[in-house]
């Protein structure tokens, strides 16, 4: 309780919300306790290997989704508090970039396993600030815990490249090494999967990291950073900094720093990218997005409609690859009603509740907006088939839900089209053609997933080709790859030259050093100086 807020959430949030269900008696002893020592729980930060309180005036309350009650508080860390991080990351730097790649992969193989062991406690938190629901908040960080164990292959992902005897004796080769401290911003939607995605990769290579996880979800980053300590990750190789604009201008602007990994929307993600590469950092930014799914007429009806539904309105909408648009082709729009009916089956309500398949929004602004945007596809002319507006959650009535909605009749221009939602609702456009389908997406402005649903080989080899978006599933609805693959979003839905972990990953976070030697058979004895500019042989 001291070191970590963590502890009292994992202990105390379920006994309460129990308590609300079953025990008045419970509740109240909980409650009584937190009033009588004024106790709201603080989000620590994590600097040079220790979980300090922050000094700062500013806090910001941190709510469960569920409920609106307040559940924490995390500090808008001050200047010096972020310098203390920063200074703690570039010592650490010393030593950790020298350490062997042999240690590095010991503690995060150590590191992969207390994740496993932690899942549990991981996807509480994740529940408890997120509001998904706890299988998909284990989910959640299983996909982190991916990118974990492939980190733990560095040994071969940092290999270098050899061009033995380009000319005679002269051998050419390469290193990769790290690049001194780097930085990571998150956003709210996967606490564990993103900040995942982002140290273990950057601190393998032998880099040190400073993570700001979103202040609106700290804690599942903050057991986390406790986990790598635990795996014996030394002091200040991962500091942990809060708070907001300023934290991320601080990120931007500090020379130590020499790359950002960020996640989030367009409006921070275009920013960071500018004010970060303008600062001579390399910058990688992985941002919003407008899936669409295509449904062609001889797709399996029963699996599409199905893996349909799950990507349109699993985590509330809230994932950055769900299939928040689908394009139905030709015939396939008779199964509209089907997909509606399915659609209702969903049951919403808090993520820790069984049952749960769509948990609530991160927060009543959010509501607002995806309540606002749903009216203004109505306005605009499109068919409400499905309103989730209003939905009442029994238990809950504070909550930030809205259920599964579906709008049909959607046209380009129209403004639920134009805007990416995030959240529980899915979009619907008619196309007579698979071409047509195609031109549509290509003009939309985000290129981070699409699906299409077929039976036929040709069409789905045709699509591949032809879509300009990143990542494509053939009846996959959310085709986020494994790490020995990149996250390869573009367009609109990515700034930099290099994506997120596999072999692109270990590219941003390394350098090459390329050294060119050459060791004569006949002893290195070199019987008069050469004084014109060596040829390589020619
Ligand atoms: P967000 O941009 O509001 O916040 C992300 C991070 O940026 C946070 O740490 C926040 O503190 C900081 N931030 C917020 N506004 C800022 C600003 N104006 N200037 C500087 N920093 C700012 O994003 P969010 O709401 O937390 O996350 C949802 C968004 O993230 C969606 O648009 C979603 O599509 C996107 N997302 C993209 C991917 C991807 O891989 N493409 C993955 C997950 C989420």
């Amino acid at each position: 309780l001291l070191y970590c807020r963590n502890v009292y959430i994992v202990c105390l949030a379920p006994l309460q919300r129990q308590a609300r269900n079953k025990s008045t008696f419970t509740f109240l002893l909980t409650s009584s306790w937190c009033i009588l020592t004024n106790y709201t729980p603080t989000t620590k930060l994590f600097i040079d290997g220790k979980f300090v309180e922050s000094n700062t005036s500013e806090w910001l309350d941190i709510h469960n989704p569920a409920t609106n009650e307040v559940v924490g508080r995390v500090p808008k860390a001050t200047d010096l508090e972020m310098l203390a991080a920063v200074d703690s990351c570039s010592r650490a730097f010393q030593s950790w970039s020298e350490t062997s790649i042999l240690s590095r992969q010991q503690i995060f193989l150590r590191y992969q396993q207390l994740i496993k062991d932690n899942i549990k406690e991981l996807a509480k938190l994740i529940t408890l600030e997120q509001g998904k629901t706890l299988a998909d908040a284990e989910g959640d960080v299983f996909r982190g815990l991916q990118v974990v164990e492939h980190a733990c292959s560095i040994t071969s992902l940092m290999l270098g490249e050899t061009l033995p005897s380009i000319t005679k004796d002269m051998d050419t080769y390469t290193y990769r090494l790290p690049i001194g401290v780097c930085a990571g911003i998150a956003p709210f939607n996967f606490p564990a999967m993103i900040p995942l995605w982002m140290f273990p990769i950057g601190m393998v290579c032998g880099n040190t990291y400073l993570m700001k996880p979103s202040e609106r979800v700290p804690g599942c980053a903050m057991l986390l950073a406790k986990l790598l300590q635990d795996a014996g990750a030394p002091d200040g190789t991962l500091n942990v900094i809060h708070g907001q604009h300023a934290a991320v201008n601080f990120i931007c602007d500090h020379p130590a720093i020499k790359a950002i990994s960020f996640v989030g929307s367009n409006q921070a993600g275009e920013y960071i990218y500018e004010r970060g590469s303008k600062n001579g950092k390399r910058v990688q930014s992985n941002m919003g997005a407008k899936n669409h799914g295509v449904v062609m007429p001889d797709a399996n009806k029963e699996n599409t409609l199905n893996q349909l539904v799950g990507a349109a309105f699993g985590a509330a909408g809230q994932r950055c690859m769900a299939l928040s648009t689908a394009i139905f082709v030709g015939e396939s729009r008779d199964w509209l009603p089907e997909l509606v009916e399915r659609s209702k089956t969903l049951r919403v309500n808090a993520g820790d509740q069984p049952g749960a398949d769509v948990g609530p929004l991160i927060s009543p602004e959010a509501k607002q907006r995806v309540e606002f945007l749903i009216q203004s596809g109505v306005d605009e002319g499109a068919q409400l088939l499905l309103d989730g507006r209003n939905v009442n959650v029994k238990g809950y009535e504070n909550g930030n839900f809205v259920g599964p909605t579906i709008l049909s009749k959607v046209t380009p221009d129209m403004k639920c089209y134009r805007e990416e939602i995030f959240g529980p609702v899915l979009v619907i456009l008619e196309a007579d053609t698979l071409d047509e389908a195609i031109s549509l997406i290509n003009k939309n402005q985000y290129g981070n997933g699409t699906a299409i649903f077929t039976t036929n080989g040709a069409t789905a080899r045709k699509y591949t080709h032809e879509v300009d978006v990143g990542q494509i599933g053939v009846n996959v609805p959310i085709p986020v790859p494994l790490p020995m693959f990149s996250f390869t979003g573009s367009r609109g839905s990515f700034r930099g030259d290099t994506n997120f972990y596999g072999k692109q990953g270990i590219q941003f976070y390394t350098q090459i050093k390329t050294v060119t030697s050459q060791w004569k058979a006949e002893d290195a004895t070199v019987t008069s100086p050469a004084v014109t500019m060596p040829t390589m042989g020619r």
